[in-house]
């Protein structure tokens, strides 16, 4: 029988490039789309030269012509990092709009299965906690991260369009605050600015008192609750991420730790509308998915850590 092919925008990218290689490794081939705004090629050496592995430079918000069978549709090409989307907002809008409908219209005309890489940032500023996939969120339109969730608002909309009126079988995956290997090193999201600030002996930037929240996910978690969801058979969005939950004073002070660093912490200003907490509530992942996180924070990072010194 002949491999299952994937195609996945935004391929080179953090999760990915994790994906590509998880895909491969579990006997797909694999045709990977990217436009190295925020990609790497990096990213993409451990598997670059398998003959499963194609891959296509191209904006995926102009028109998508991959000639041959598909059988997925993975759609995650975006810029989840605030620096990225506070620098790109034009770029931002267009991949989480245009792109997801160009990346639907491959689908319908493959008869694809069609999964969108949605995020926490639907729920804004969650006024409930924890979030559910059944919580509307608290978005605010037109302020600086406006362009990065309502973006992300549109493709759910649009992706449950094509569900209802072209019956594409879609996957809606939620996926909160990810790291690991791979992440850039000025990627601007807390993880590896920590990592980065103590393992070369600069300050610790913490915005605001520290106090807001997040939890955070192994990218191995989150790439096997991706695999798991793309065969599954729900079409409503999933919740994907770990619910163990820490102030950005308990992850400073932890990298510090694990680092041995001998950083300072400098507090600086909350950026707009910053998320006072994030929690996902994956029951419906468990049920569902038969899917829990498995790696702690503190394994995690170590991971992340020895990487980055690598
Ligand atoms: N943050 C921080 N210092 C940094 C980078 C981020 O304290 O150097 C905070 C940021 O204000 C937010 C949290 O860490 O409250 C997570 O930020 P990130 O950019 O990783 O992603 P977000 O979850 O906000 O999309």
């Amino acid at each position: 029988m002949s491999k299952q092919t994937v195609l996945i925008t935004g391929g080179a990218g953090f999760i990915g490039s994790h994906l590509c290689k998880k895909l491969l490794n579990n006997g797909y081939k694999v045709i990977c789309l990217d436009n190295f705004i925020t990609g790497r090629r990096d990213n993409l050496a451990p598997f670059a030269k398998d003959s499963n592995f194609q891959l296509e430079i191209c904006n995926v918000f102009g028109y998508i012509d991959i000639p041959g069978k598909i059988d997925y549709v993975l759609h995650s090409a975006s810029l989840p990092s605030p620096k990225d989307y506070l620098n790109f907002p034009i770029q931002t809008l267009k991949v989480g709009s245009l792109g997801t409908h160009n990346a639907l219209g491959v689908a319908k005309k493959k008869k694809a299965v069609f999964m969108l890489f949605s995020t926490s940032e639907v729920y804004g500023d969650p006024l409930e906690h924890p979030q559910k996939e059944n919580y509307w969120g608290h978005v605010n339109p037109v302020g600086l991260r406006g362009c990065y969730d309502e973006s992300k608002r549109f493709a759910e909309a649009i992706t449950m369009a094509y569900h209802r009126v072209h019956k594409l079988n879609t996957k809606i995956a939620r996926i909160f605050n990810t790291y690991g290997p791979g992440m850039r090193h000025n990627d601007g999201r807390v993880v590896p600015n920590f990592i980065n600030q103590a393992l070369t002996g600069r300050a610790l930037t913490v915005y605001g008192n520290g106090r807001q929240t997040r939890s955070f996910c192994y990218i191995d978690d989150v790439v096997e609750g991706v695999l798991r969801l793309m065969l599954s058979k729900e079409n409503f969005p999933v919740n994907l991420g770990n619910p163990n939950e820490f102030t950005m004073l308990q992850l400073v002070k932890l990298i510090i730790k694990l680092t041995g660093s001998k950083s300072r912490i400098v507090f600086k200003g909350l950026p707009q509308d910053d998320p006072r907490q994030r929690q996902p509530d994956i029951a419906k992942a468990k049920r569902l998915l038969g899917w829990k996180p498995a790696v702690s924070l503190e394994d995690g990072l170590k991971r992340t850590i020895s990487w980055f010194r690598g």
